[in-house]
């Protein structure tokens, strides 16, 4: 997953290795996702109130706070479910505020969907196989179709393996062909993650992917994300839950009434005492 052809390195000026001067990996100042001001209102309730945050390339990002913080209307307007009402999103450096989620899961800023009722009657191996990157619906299709394994073509063999490799990565390939509308909730989030990385997306958002998972599929699901965030990956999670993001997050952002009303890792967080204000209820 996410292997990239590399080219005949360039001739590199010579550095002094012990050179107190940072290299050109000017990573943390390009933030591969830019939420700048964003504002959502629906009629007169206003979600979301100028929230802004970034998103580290390769990190895994909480974005945390109480019921009610904005944290879903954020969510649904940085992967084109909702129109902001202002502000801007930017990923890769690039504007895509308002672009539909087909467009950015194109640009690899996938979410993950509920498993749709026409794709539970279809087996495990089947959904996955319906997501595969640069190919077609029909081409897709019909590698799925009755007579597969007779005739199949070279590139629908690659995907039907891809599928196979994505359903052992996710621990699921026992259930392949089970029809995805008898898993359990767990099992279907693991399958909901196995469509999304099917896509080979940059960034993956998650909004609250744990929610009636129990407690080993959790520890599944998270051991994968922290897999593939040493291959790259990078991860937004929308969480209530905070503990699981103090263990798991290197960076945290905590929404309340629509805004950002902190940021930093999980021990700048703890002891942040506006934060446990807005957890509580408290005044802030
Ligand atoms: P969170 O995910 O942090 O619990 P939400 O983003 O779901 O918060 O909601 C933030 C606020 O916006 C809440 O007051 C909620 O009632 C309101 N809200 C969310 N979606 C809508 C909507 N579609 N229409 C009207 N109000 C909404
Ligand atoms: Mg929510």
């Amino acid at each position: 997953m996410g292997v990239r052809t590399v080219s005949e390195p360039e001739t590199v000026e010579s550095v002094a290795p012990d050179s107190d001067v940072p290299t050109t990996s000017a990573a943390i100042d390009e933030p591969l996702l830019e939420v700048d001001g964003l504002r959502k209102e629906f009629g007169g309730v206003t979600a979301v109130d100028g929230a802004s945050f970034a998103v580290a390339p390769g990190s895994f990002t909480g974005l945390i706070g109480p019921n009610g913080a904005g944290k879903s209307t954020t969510f649904n307007c940085i992967t084109g479910i909702h129109e902001p009402t202002g502000g801007t999103v930017r990923f890769e450096g690039q504007d895509v505020t308002g672009l539909p989620p087909y467009t950015l899961a194109k640009r690899g800023l996938v979410r993950t969907f509920q498993i749709a009722r026409e794709l539970s009657d279809m087996t495990v191996l089947e959904n996955v196989m319906l997501a595969p990157p640069k190919q077609d619906g029909e081409s897709a299709l019909r590698s799925v179709m009755p007579g597969l394994r007779n005739d199949v073509q070279e590139a629908e063999r690659a995907v039907l393996e891809d599928a196979w490799e994505t359903l052992e990565f996710f621990e699921i390939d026992h259930l392949a062909h089970d029809e995805a509308g008898s898993l359990s909730g767990g099992q279907r989030k693991l399958l909901e993650m196995a469509r999304v990385l099917s896509t080979e997306p940059e960034m993956v958002l998650l909004d609250e992917p744990l929610a009636g998972v129990n407690p080993t599929l959790e520890e599944k699901l998270l051991d994968r994300i922290d897999e593939l965030r040493a291959d790259g990956l990078t991860f937004l999670l929308v969480e209530h839950d905070m503990d699981v993001i103090m263990e798991h997050c290197e960076h945290i952002v905590v929404m309340h009434q629509g805004k950002v009303l902190a940021e930093g890792d999980a021990d700048a967080i703890r002891s942040d005492e506006r934060v446990l204000e807005a957890y509580l209820g408290g005044d802030v």
